[in-house]
């Protein structure tokens, strides 16, 4: 008999955390790394949010909570989405979670048998296509094209969608890309599923990137679209726009009560509940009237760091990148150094075996971090499927801008550094194949 269960070989990762092994290897070299890899916010969570925690603590917020969250939150949550997306929603509709990411797990476990067909971006957040494989789900990956800056079209959804088709994932503003789906785009999205969806079809729209947008380019939700609330899951968190990673807060706003109650359940069986003082800061944050200053200083700082980054990018022979209008990555195009270096002949000559669990850009990447102490992650890292040919990597520009111009020097340098990338083909460790 195996150890472990036959279903769990079906999960994967995210990457952006595993890198963390390799990086801390290279360190054990003697390379000083520059961390590009990091998805939070570098700032910390604004004083009045966590003295609302400790305010909770000393005033005996200490116990178990309504499994769906406390309603003072819920509430919070419900006047946002009103405010935000114009929608009337139930408090009991919203379910607080243990950050963002818990809610991905919970819609597939909640809506996803084994053959249901779930459409999601790629590049995507790598987690989607962890759990879709995980809970038998048949991955159907929609390729976001660098040419159309990371959005897509509706008539490239349209052809995906099947009378088996589950859950549609959306993510704007985007991680990986940094993209954005616009009203237009989304009007035209929902005009699709309208037509064409099965009418049980679920559309789970990761929001969690919400408030970090650029440009005047204004967030929309696809559940404000007609017709879409009935079938919507607005799904968001406070990690990425109120700085509050590590506090573990995210909120989902089920299609109706009944649906949310599945999630409750969810919780019951998995958390029980979010602690009752981290809640307490995820309601300050979200009904302060201080809140709108500190994240729009954030977004401003964020901002300065992307019109650095991207035109310094694009000054890289072999490397292209695009503007983002959200979130805090950029995704640049590197196929040009990856052939200057000699990646990729060097992918072409490895046996099917070792082709399989590398790429050419994941060679790349890797050289950059030991022989040039930069850290990014490889287009493989957001959906293996259709990631074939693409040479991209993400770019977290959630640090400071001394370093960001460091560790842009540093990619500089190994772009095309050739007699480098030779060397580093000698080393199977740091290879990695
Ligand atoms: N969705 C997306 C698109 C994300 O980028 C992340 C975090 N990297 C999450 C969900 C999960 O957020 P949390 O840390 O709150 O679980």
């Amino acid at each position: 008999m195996a150890v472990f269960a036959e279903r769990i070989a079906a999960m994967g990762t995210e990457n952006a955390f595993r890198i963390g092994e390799d990086v801390a290897k290279a360190q054990a070299r003697g390379v000083d790394v520059i961390r590009f890899t990091l998805g939070e916010p570098d700032f910390d969570t604004a004083a009045h949010i966590s003295q609302a925690a400790i305010d909770g603590i000393l005033a005996g917020h200490t116990h178990y909570t309504d499994p769906a969250g406390i309603l003072p939150l819920r509430n919070a949550v419900a006047v946002h989405i009103g405010k935000t997306r114009g929608l009337d929603v139930d408090p009991d509709q919203v379910i607080v979670l243990s950050g963002g990411k818990p809610a991905i797990g919970f819609a597939m476990m909640s809506y996803v048998s084994p053959g249901d067909e779930v459409i999601y971006p790629s590049p995507g957040f790598p987690i989607y296509e962890s759990w879709v494989t995980y809970v038998g789900g048949r991955p159907v990956p929609l390729v976001v094209r660098e040419e159309n800056n990371f959005a897509f079209t509706p008539d490239e959804l349209e052809p995906l969608i099947t009378p088996r088709t589950k859950i549609l994932m959306l993510c704007s503003p985007s991680n990986p890309t940094g993209g954005v789906l616009s009203r237009e785009v989304l009007q035209g999205v929902a005009e699709v599923i309208r037509r064409k969806a099965p009418p049980d079809m679920r559309v789970y729209s990761d929001e969690i990137y919400e408030h970090i947008t650029f440009d005047g380019f204004e967030h929309f939700s696809i559940a404000a679209a007609p017709g879409m609330k009935e079938r919507t899951i607005i799904a968001s968190g406070h990690s990425k726009g109120f700085a509050m990673t590590g506090w573990r807060l995210g909120w989902a706003v089920l299609p109706n009560t009944e649906e949310a109650s599945l999630f409750k359940q969810l919780n019951i069986n998995t958390v029980s509940c979010v602690p009752p003082f981290i809640q307490d800061a995820g309601r300050e944050a979200l009904e302060s009237p201080k809140t709108a200053a500190v994240v729009a200083g954030m977004v401003a700082e964020f901002k300065k760091r992307r019109d650095y980054v991207v035109p310094a990018l694009n000054d890289i022979p072999g490397i292209r990148c695009n503007n983002p209008l959200g979130a805090f990555y950029v995704f640049p195009n590197v196929g040009g150094a990856v052939a200057a270096v000699g990646a990729e002949d060097f992918y072409n000559q490895l046996s099917d075996e070792r082709k399989a669990c590398t790429s050419p850009t994941t060679l790349f990447q890797r050289f950059l971090l030991y022989g040039h102490g930069v850290a990014l992650v490889d287009r493989r890292s957001f959906g293996v499927l259709e990631s074939e040919g693409q040479h991209f990597v993400r770019l977290s520009y959630a640090t400071d801008i001394d370093t960001i111009r460091e560790g842009v020097a540093r990619i500089r340098q190994g772009a095309s550094d050739a007699a480098g990338f030779e060397k580093f083909t000698a080393d199977r460790d740091a290879l990695g194949v």
